[in-house]
């Protein structure tokens, strides 16, 4: 069957040369433990310093203010919890989003309830936080501001450059979660004003288990999450992820490289999914910002049809979405994003995100343009949500008891 892959804000396929480099590292000689004096460690040290380069060159960083972490979440963990402990004598206020990925988010929340106090900014129907909302939540106990830099579930671009400059101005630590965004639009850390950045490594054709958090010298934050040795200038404890690493360094390498190539090829994609979506199928609405989004980024609602049940018929056809709903994971809650962003909740739960790579075509778009529009047909007229139906409320699902309508009947 022919598959197409439009998940690619979830992960990637890994690029052939960053595999290759990888293997490189699991084979032969390439053992060592980094920290080991012998030939064995310190060919592999040189390696994984280099790789620090990349990744740093990358980003308009220098190499030491780079850490190599398990990944994304451990590295928003890493830069929130640690900015907060390092600065509790300073204060304890932290501002966040409503819409980050839950990484900063649940790391906010758990700290809100170790005696800091937390701003949860709302965002406009865009899914934007403005920057008046972050000058009016600042106090004198502020000692963190952390604003993704753009939405892994609409795409939504932040202003993270004026936010910087008021964190700045304001003697207020920086984190943003650029995840979503290395690799599709340019990031550079002193452009961006920032103190702290998050990576990872999957969602840059890369392989999973491997992430980067910079860390701007200077910086008021220290380790807080592991106890051990002194890996990674005692930023970060335990022996390195050497071929995670050396993938890591060449698949920010060729990101940067390649981006300004890559993005107007998957603009151009996206643009034509985009308009053929919106302009073939009834009742569809584009969420996120029409403009300041991700350029492989596309998602939408559909009225009266369930995001899951438009996943699993996709996927009967060898095309593999995901939905901003998380009812697949066994929860009855639609996004967190979509909510915040005024979506009423049964709309919501119509979501499908789709989001593009750099091996998609303009043919996968011409066929997922010939199998969607009769799924969303056979739904639509299956669907007890049609126009006239009243919306029954779902006793199991909390949004329901709050907002008292749903979609699931
Ligand atoms: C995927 C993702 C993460 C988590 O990264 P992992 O490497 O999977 O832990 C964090 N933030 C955003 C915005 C993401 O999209």
């Amino acid at each position: 069957m022919r598959r197409i892959y439009f998940d690619h804000s979830a992960t990637t396929p890994v690029r052939p040369e960053v595999a290759e480099a990888m293997c490189e590292y699991l084979k032969g000689d390439s053992y060592g433990n980094p920290t080991s004096l012998h030939w064995f460690g310190r060919q592999v040290r040189k390696a994984v310093e280099e790789a620090r380069e990349k990744v740093a060159r990358a980003i308009g960083a220098s190499p030491n203010e780079i850490v190599f972490t398990s990944g994304g979440t451990e590295a928003d963990n890493m830069a929130i919890h640690g900015v907060a402990y390092t600065n509790k004598n300073r204060g304890n206020h932290i501002i966040t989003s409503a819409v980050e990925h839950h990484a900063v988010l649940n790391t906010v929340k758990a700290l809100g309830k170790e005696g800091f106090t937390t701003t949860i900014l709302p965002v406009d129907k865009y899914g934007m936080v403005s920057v008046d909302d972050v000058a009016a939540a600042v106090t004198d106990k502020t000692i963190l501001i952390t604003i993704m830099h753009a939405n892994n579930e609409v795409g939504t671009i932040m202003p993270i450059k004026e936010i910087g400059e008021l964190a700045r101005s304001r003697g207020i630590i920086f984190h943003t979660d650029a995840v979503q965004s290395f690799g599709k639009i340019p990031v550079d850390v002193n452009e961006l004003g920032v103190d702290l950045l998050t990576l990872s490594g999957h969602k840059i054709y890369g392989p999973k288990g491997i992430g980067a958090l910079y860390i701007r010298k200077g910086a008021r934050w220290r380790q807080t999450l592991f106890h051990g040795g002194a890996q990674e200038r005692l930023r970060r404890a335990g022996t390195e992820n050497v071929p995670g690493i050396i993938a890591m360094g060449v698949a920010a390498e060729l990101a940067a490289a390649n981006l300004e190539r890559e993005s107007a090829y998957l603009k151009g994609l996206r643009d034509k999914l985009i308009k053929e979506v919106t302009e073939r199928i009834s009742h569809v609405k584009l969420t996120g910002h029409p403009v300041r989004r991700l350029p492989n980024h596309a998602s939408f609602t559909f009225e009266f049809i369930e995001g899951e049940s438009m996943l699993l018929s996709l996927d009967m056809k060898g095309i593999a979405a995901s939905s901003g709903s998380a009812c697949t994971s066994g929860s009855l809650e639609p996004s967190h994003v979509l909510l915040a962003m005024g979506i009423p909740h049964e709309v919501a739960h119509g979501s499908i995100r789709l989001t593009l790579g750099i091996d998609n075509t303009p043919e996968d778009i011409d066929y997922f343009m010939e199998v969607m529009p009769p799924i969303v047909e056979r739904l639509r007229a299956m669907s007890p949500l049609d126009q006239e139906t009243e919306f029954a409320v779902n006793s199991d699902c909390a949004a329901c008891k709050v907002s008292g309508t749903c979609s699931r009947v």
